[in-house]
């Protein structure tokens, strides 16, 4: 009977030491953890939101084609889909726009357009 008794109380002991050991390891690795790293909370929407942020430019072109349009014609800083984003042509001068080709394509809907130009603003203001 004290044998047995014995018996239970070095096991219990030796599992509680090692419980013990476990259990500070565990928090100085938390510990270490912690103080080597932030942690944010970013849900799924957020990164979605990002995504669609970061989305290259060169991706920005229509889907399709079957809504387009050929406006060219009457210069035009908007598309009739609401768009106000165009694909054109340029030529750059000590770096800036020297030259723009005034045929240019909406992004969003692929309609082609007349681009706008300094003259044409003297014409409706006279
Ligand atoms: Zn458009």
């Amino acid at each position: 009977m004290y044998n047995d008794t014995m018996k239970w109380l070095i096991l219990v002991s030796v599992v509680t030491c090692v419980v013990t050991y476990w259990v500070m390891k565990l928090k100085s690795n938390i510990n270490l953890f912690l103080e080597n790293y932030e942690i944010a909370i970013i849900d799924k929407e957020d990164v979605e939101r990002t995504g669609t942020q970061t989305k290259e430019i060169l991706d920005l072109r229509p889907e399709s084609y079957d809504n387009s349009i050929d406006l060219r014609g009457t210069p035009t800083h908007l598309c009739p889909c609401g768009s106000n984003i165009w694909n054109l042509k340029v030529i750059f001068e000590d770096f800036e726009i020297a030259t723009y080709f005034l045929d240019m394509e909406c992004v969003s809907c692929g309609s082609v357009a007349t681009a706008p130009t300094p003259v044409d603003r003297m014409g409706t203001e006279e």
